[in-house]
Formats: C-alpha cells, structure tokens, sequence
C-alpha cells in the first residue's frame, strides 16, 4: 500500500535528510588515497551518534545482519558493499550509501566520488549517474506517471552507451526506509501493466539509479551483501530522497537551502564583512 505524506510529514522528513546531507559532507572530506572504507564509515557512524539519530543500514537482516551504517562500494562494486581495511587508491571511484531516522522519519542518500584523478571513461561514468538523477527529478516535476520517467532515465543512460542496473532499484520512503513502491531506473511493459504508479503531492521515494560501464548484470561477493559487476567494470550510483509537493519535486536529502536550514546543519552563514 502506497502511503502519501502530510505537508508536516515531508518536513519532517527534510529535517532527516539535512543530517544525511551533512553526513555525506563530512565522509566527502575523508576521500582521498590511503583512507580506508572503514575510517569513513566510523567517522558517519560518529556523526550519526553526536545528531542522536538512528542510522538505518546498521543491522539491516541478511545471512548475516549488514554491519554498518554506510555501504561503501568500490570501484567494480555496485551497492551494498562492507566498509572494512580496504584503502582507497588515486583513479578509484567510491560510491557511498548512508541514511538515518530522525524523530521517526527516514532519509537516504548516496554519491559516487572520485578518488583523484579518474580516467576521462570513468568521470564520463560519474556525470552520467549523477546526470540521470538530476534527470529524474526534473521530469518528477512534469510527468504523471513514474514509468514515464523510468523509461526516459534509461534512454539516457543507453545514450552514453553504458547500462542501467535492474536487479536493484529504488524504494518508497517515510517512517520505513523501504515502502512501497517500487522505483525502477528502467521501464519494463510488465511494470507499466503491474506496477506503475501515478506522481501526486505526498508521494515519496529514493530515486538511486546505479549505472555501469559494461554489462547490467552483477553478482553477489562471498560476503554475502557486496553486489559487484559480472564484467569487472566499474559502476557508479547516486540517490536522493524526493517528494512530491503541490510546488514540484523537492529534494529532502539536498544542501541547506534557507537561513533556518543552514543553521541546523552547522553551515555557518556569517555576512561578510571584509
Ligand atoms: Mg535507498
């Protein structure tokens, strides 16, 4: 069952996704070569506990219960990989996960950085991602049904010649960090038939197309949780948590925007005075 949300709701929402946005500040500042995935996900894990705020990945069930509060993949790796000892290296690109319940309600959100210098291929990899995104929550503001975005997402990503991952795709979003729907990057003819649903004030839903450069298909490392490309080639995936307002789409996990916003997140807003 799809739930829509208040106006009060979404703002509710809005205030947990500012700490997620300051979140991924805070880990955005730590990638560089030789940090380790794990220092980034202790530091977020930090943050998380000084906000008092419930991260959402930590515990997660599975074979076993996923140990973390980012996922943090690298490189080949698509989503949902285990922070740990690994350390970054220039060229790498680190795609990272968080989300955190705030007084009841959830926000996700996730960015894929380079790590130095990139090939010109894979920073074309990263605009691509980020771009389709950018795309989907455009189109939020003028389409009336999600298929109508999906299929477009997916048209954008064929035009760069990579693929869109369709094992993994995006979700509702409220008290629960995953509720109905289901948010495909891509538009099947049996999810416009079943599963397709219309864009209405109230509706929201993390968006998180994953893209990589070879093949779509992926499969799961022996730690039970990394999902990693067939092919060996790199992916890259970005996510924003974003409702659907009477006023268009609005980013919940965005960078402050308002005075108000600023100050909450620690963004010290000074009028300059030199
Ligand atoms: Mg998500």
């Amino acid at each position: 069952m799809l739930k829509l949300k208040s106006s009060r709701e979404i703002e509710a929402m809005r205030n947990a996704g500012l700490v997620v946005w300051e979140a991924h500040q805070i880990a955005k500042r730590l990638v560089r070569p030789g940090t380790t995935t794990g220092e980034i996900d202790q530091a977020v894990e930090d943050f998380f506990h000084e906000k008092n705020v419930v991260p959402l990945f930590k515990g997660v069930p599975g074979p076993v219960p996923f140990p973390a509060v980012c996922c943090i993949s690298v490189n080949d790796e698509v989503v949902h990989g285990i922070p740990g000892s690994r350390k970054l290296q220039e060229g790498d690109v680190i795609s990272i996960d968080t989300g955190c319940r705030l007084k009841g309600w959830c926000g996700d959100c996730a960015y894929t950085h380079a790590v130095g210098q990139v090939t010109d291929d894979v920073q074309k990899l990263l605009d691509c991602t980020s771009g389709v995104l950018e795309l989907a929550i455009k189109l939020m503001g003028s389409r009336n049904r999600w298929g109508d975005v999906a299929s477009e997402m997916a048209t954008f990503v064929r035009d760069y010649g990579f693929s869109v991952v369709e094992n993994f795709v995006g979700h509702g979003i409220g008290k629960n960090m995953h509720e109905d729907p289901q948010v495909p990057n891509f538009c099947s003819p049996s999810f416009r038939r079943k599963h397709d649903f219309e864009l209405e004030p109230g509706l929201v839903i993390a968006v998180e197309p994953m893209v990589n450069m070879g093949t779509k298909k992926v499969r799961v490392l022996p730690d039970f949780w990394t999902q990693s490309t067939n092919d060996g080639k790199y992916s890259a995936h970005f996510e924003h948590t974003i409702a659907i307002t009477d006023g268009g789409p609005l980013v919940l996990t965005a960078a402050p925007q308002s005075d108000e916003e600023k100050e909450m997140t620690g963004v010290v807003t000074t009028t300059e005075g030199s």
